[in-house]
């Protein structure tokens, strides 16, 4: 048993997250993640609407008794949803956990702190997230330069950016970009980490519902199979590299791209048909560094249980026999 303040916080068995993503975090892969006793993150804008996301909410519960969240990200979006509504539908669901993303959570401090929901704020700079501490968040994700999606515009890894915050702050910190086995998660916690959270490594699941091509084209992939878009416009990406996200980059080193001359590429409803039918050059998906280390697909149960059982083993076993 791995034992920290981000388990206690959560009540969940395992210092383990599986972050929101964009058209993936549906019922199915979180209720499984949370099954294994890691905590599993519903993504409140893949539902079209706020109605949807409490049927989703519902679906989840049918499917699982343990602890889950919804993941609330705040962000540029071609058409800007009404996030108010969405996070009346999580509080008016009952649910206890929010990750907030993108932007500060503090507009929906109030209504959050009113139904007991704790907060996870996921940032990518150590003063956003002491801006984030000081309107009361719960916990920390701090996300390092390998993550997927936005990695904000510091490029600083996780090895740098994990103690940088944890020594900053006085809420537990889980470290986010890069982590994805028993390895990355024993360096989390000596690095002042409370758990892992893992969006990429959980894509590779049996359930996870999207499209297996997606997933057999991440058991090949390496260190170099990520591609960072959107960097000139200051809403850096990082995205996995196909035809589509290899041309918006070519488009962006004219120096002189509009967002207006990438829009139709880089669509998130293109990405979506992607995870649904399995046409890799149709759009973009978000990946992370960590692509380079999902080697098979097992089930959230298989994954996690060899995570924190390897965790253990490299923690009784390598690390004892290094100490002289
Ligand atoms: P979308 O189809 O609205 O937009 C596609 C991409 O273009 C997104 O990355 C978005 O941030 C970006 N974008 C939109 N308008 C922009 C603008 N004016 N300037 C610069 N960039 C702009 O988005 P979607 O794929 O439907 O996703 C919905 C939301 O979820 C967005 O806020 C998106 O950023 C977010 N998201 C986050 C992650 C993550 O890893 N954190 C991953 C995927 C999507």
């Amino acid at each position: 048993m791995l034992k920290t303040r981000i388990t206690e916080l959560f009540g969940i068995k395992h210092p383990v997250i599986q972050g929101g993503m964009q058209w993936v975090g549906y019922a199915e892969l979180v209720s499984a993640v949370s099954n294994a006793g890691a905590l599993g993150i519903l993504t409140a804008l893949t539902q079209p609407t706020p109605e949807d996301l409490t049927k989703e909410i519902e679906r989840t519960r049918e499917m699982t008794d343990q602890p889950f969240g919804v993941n609330l990200t705040i962000l540029p979006t071609i058409t800007p949803p009404p996030y108010e509504e969405y996070a009346q539908a999580i509080v008016g669901a009952g649910v206890k956990i929010v990750e907030t993303a993108g932007r500060s959570p503090a507009p929906f401090m109030e209504l959050f702190k009113a139904y007991d929901v704790k907060v996870i704020h996921k940032c990518t700079s150590v003063r956003h997230a002491l801006k984030a501490q000081s309107v009361g968040v719960s916990a920390i994700t701090i996300d390092g330069f390998e993550c997927a999606g936005h990695p904000g515009e510091d490029d600083i890894p996780s090895l740098v950016l994990l103690p940088q915050a944890a020594e900053a702050l006085e809420v537990p910190v889980a470290g986010c970009g890069g982590f994805s086995d028993a390895k990355s998660l024993v360096a989390a916690l000596a690095l002042g980490g409370e758990a892992i959270v893992m969006g990429t490594r959980f894509m590779a699941t049996k359930e996870a519902g999207i499209h297996q091509n997606v997933k057999d084209l991440m058991t090949e992939a390496d260190e170099r199979s990520t591609n960072l878009m959107f960097r000139t416009m200051h809403n850096t990406a990082r995205v996995f590299k196909n035809s589509i996200s290899d041309k918006v980059v070519e488009i962006e080193s004219s120096g002189t791209a509009k967002f207006e001359d990438v829009k139709d590429l880089v669509a998130g409803q293109r990405g979506r048909v992607v995870f649904e039918e399995g046409d890799m050059e149709h759009g973009i998906w978000s990946a992370g560094i960590s692509v380079a280390r999902v080697k098979d697909i097992p089930t959230c149960d298989e994954m996690v249980s060899r995570l924190v059982s390897d965790a253990e083993d490299i923690i009784d076993g390598r690390l004892q026999k290094v100490k002289a």
